[in-house]
């Protein structure tokens, strides 16, 4: 847990609204930056919104239209992809459909694959972590590419086991998974046996966004 940057966040939070130690005024958003920390929502957006997305066009419709009704979303179990070269704004997506959701009263995790990869392989954390991808409402999976799936075939066999548990335990109980990769589709994110694990998923689980090829980051660059 980010502790500190929390602690920080919270004195900044209280500084701007006059009281110093919290108020019923500021509450509120204390609560919320508390939230935040605790869904592990990277703290570079804790306070970008979606009116300063400068990212795909197409991620910023699909982001603004998801959060729009988080609690339809979430009965419908809906999941959503985004896949995309780096820089067109996927973890910005993320990071607000997971505010949203919080607003919204429901509980969420923001992780990446590789942490997904160590939570569940290791002995010490498994239990637990593999308790709260169960049963968070919202779940966000990012970076989601088979780079970062452990060489070893045993560590492959354990996590690939326990991954194909949580992700089937979601889409039979209608649990959104959130979820961005750098590959142009979800199909070339997973290889080999996780390959098998989405396609026995069936395909309506995710709604799959293209960011488009263009690198948004590089081409803002050149300007
Ligand atoms: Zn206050």
């Amino acid at each position: 847990m980010l502790t500190k940057k929390l602690e920080l966040a919270k004195q900044q939070i209280s500084q701007k609204c006059g009281c110093k130690t919290g108020c019923p005024k500021c509450g509120r958003q204390l609560r919320f930056v508390a939230q935040m920390a605790e869904a592990c929502i990277p703290v570079v957006y804790w306070e970008l919104k979606m009116n300063g997305f400068s990212g795909a066009e197409n991620i910023r419709t699909a982001t603004t239209d998801y959060m729009s009704d988080v609690k339809q979303r979430y009965q419908d179990g809906a999941g959503i992809c985004f896949a995309g070269t780096l820089g067109t704004g996927k973890t910005y997506g993320i990071a607000n459909i997971l505010k949203a959701a919080l607003a919204g009263d429901f509980s969420a995790h923001y992780c990446c694959l590789a942490d997904v990869v160590a939570g569940l392989t290791s002995s010490m954390t498994r239990a637990n972590y593999s308790a709260l991808l169960l049963s968070v409402d919202f779940l966000a999976i990012d970076e989601v590419d088979s780079r970062h799936i452990s060489a070893s075939e045993q560590a492959q066999d354990l996590f690939g086991t326990s991954f194909e548990r949580i992700l089937r335990h979601r889409v039979q109980n209608k649990l959104p998974i959130i979820m961005a990769t750098n590959n142009a589709s979800i199909e070339e994110a997973f290889t080999g046996q996780f390959r098998r694990v989405i396609e026995s998923l069936g395909t309506g689980f995710v709604q799959v966004v293209p960011a488009l090829g263009k690198d948004y980051r590089l081409a803002r660059g050149k300007e």
